[in-house]
């Protein structure tokens, strides 16, 4: 049976090991360790029916010794403050990883969006701005989109932000609509980016993506553009999964005609029909026959008890921490090389930072070119994991966790402690 899960406790495990095994002097891990700010707020909200809720949120800033604290919002019922912690900490891994000048923070809202109307989000977003609004901005603490909220979700951020500081601050988010400041490329940039990482790593072993079979597990917006991206550079996307469900076809899913019919009808996966595809579990996408595994939902999905039950040789993590520490140490005894989330998922935080540099300089950029700096960027970061993954003889995860520290370390002991 698997242990309780506790996020934060697994990335703080996982960052010990690292040190150990990079040999970093640890004397500044015990401020790496843990976040530099945790910020609880109550919200209040007037809901439709004319009755009050009061909603929790929250605001992690774990560290900005790299650059301003950066990451990305979530409304989810099961949103904790240790969820937040971890998510956090990983965004500062991420950015360190990718070279990105950021450091790392994370928000979210215990709350199931879809019970809202689109008034009672609205607000519920703008009194959340409201609240954090002390903390954050272009150059301190700047948000992004994350499960559950999208470029609307940042208009809403934006404009309550702006209203309050009395002038436009299109730098205060990332991942806003273009017509707002926001970078052509953004709204796919963490598909985009997985599919870099699934194609970076297949080089690797001699391999291309065309016929490569891939299953993908949740079809939010990393999952639906990796999918949509895998399928028109020729993978083989065999299965794919959502809240209500998945589908399984041998031979391919048409994932254009599924994408059209999940934003036509607005309808989910269950709903969908074709010749020669099946209706299979959630479980049942994980455990498929297929090559590359793509888990794109939330943590804690790969654990100690369907580690054994992978037939991938492959995962990329698209998620933040969809794989636990006991899972990871089974995939590592099957021989199943794991593409870690600070670097396969990192392609959206590194479209927010060229959309921060656009906006800092008033420019707007194509989008060929911010696809084109997207995939140059990773190609350099994995090529640095690449190296530790030699030097250390450890996994990529190790490696990405190995790059990141010694970067967040080198900083931390460069700057010294105030006062
Ligand atoms: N939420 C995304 C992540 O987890 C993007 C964060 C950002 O762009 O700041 O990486």
């Amino acid at each position: 049976m698997a242990k309780t899960y506790d996020p934060f406790k697994n990335v703080q495990d996982v960052m010990t090991k690292a040190m150990e095994i990079g040999h970093i002097d640890t004397t500044m891990f015990e401020i790496i360790k843990n976040p530099q700010r945790e910020t609880k707020v109550y919200l209040p909200v007037e809901m439709d029916d004319g009755t009050v809720k009061v909603f929790e949120g929250y605001r992690v800033q774990h560290s900005n010794i790299r650059g301003p604290f950066k990451g990305g919002i979530r409304y989810h019922q099961d949103c904790t403050l240790s969820e937040v912690k971890a998510l956090a900490t990983w965004m500062s891994l991420k950015c360190a990883v990718a070279n990105i000048p950021y450091g790392g923070a994370k928000g979210g809202i215990k709350v199931d969006p879809s019970t809202l109307s689109k008034r009672e989000l609205r607000n519920l977003t703008r009194r959340y701005t409201f609240a954090i609004a002390p903390i954050i901005g272009a150059d301190t603490d700047i948000p992004a989109p994350d499960v559950n909220t999208n470029a609307q979700t940042m208009a809403w951020v934006l404009d309550t932000y702006s209203q309050l500081k009395g002038k436009p601050c299109p730098g205060v988010v990332t991942g806003k609509p273009v017509e707002l400041g926001g970078s052509r490329g953004r709204n796919s940039a963490t598909g985009r980016g997985v599919v870099i990482s699934t194609k970076l790593i297949l080089k690797k072993k001699d391999k291309t993506l065309a016929n490569t079979r891939v299953a993908i597990q949740g079809m939010g917006n990393v999952g639906s553009n990796a999918a949509k991206i895998f399928y028109h550079r020729n993978a083989c996307v065999v299965a794919i999964s959502d809240i209500s469900g998945g589908l399984y076809c041998a031979d391919g899913l048409n994932i254009d005609a599924i994408c059209d019919f999940m934003e036509d009808t607005g309808k989910l996966l269950k709903d969908y029909n074709a010749d020669g595809v099946s209706h299979i579990s959630n479980e049942e996408v994980l455990a498929c026959d297929c090559d590359v595994l793509v888990p794109a939902a939330l943590e804690n999905q790969i654990t100690a008890d369907n580690a054994n039950d992978l037939k991938c040789s492959i995962i990329v993590e698209a998620a933040n921490g969809p794989t636990t520490e006991e899972a990871d140490a089974i995939l590592e005894k099957r021989g199943i090389t794991v593409v870690p989330d600070i670097f396969a998922n990192s392609g959206g935080v590194i479209v927010s930072y060229f959309e921060w540099v656009q906006n800092i300089q008033e420019l707007t950029w194509e989008r060929n070119q911010v696809n084109e700096m997207l995939e140059n960027l990773m190609k350099k970061s994995f090529e640095d994991i690449m190296d530790v993954v030699e030097e250390c003889s450890c996994t990529c995860r190790m490696a990405a966790y190995i790059v990141a520290l010694r970067k967040l370390v080198y900083a931390e002991n460069i700057k010294g402690i105030f006062p």
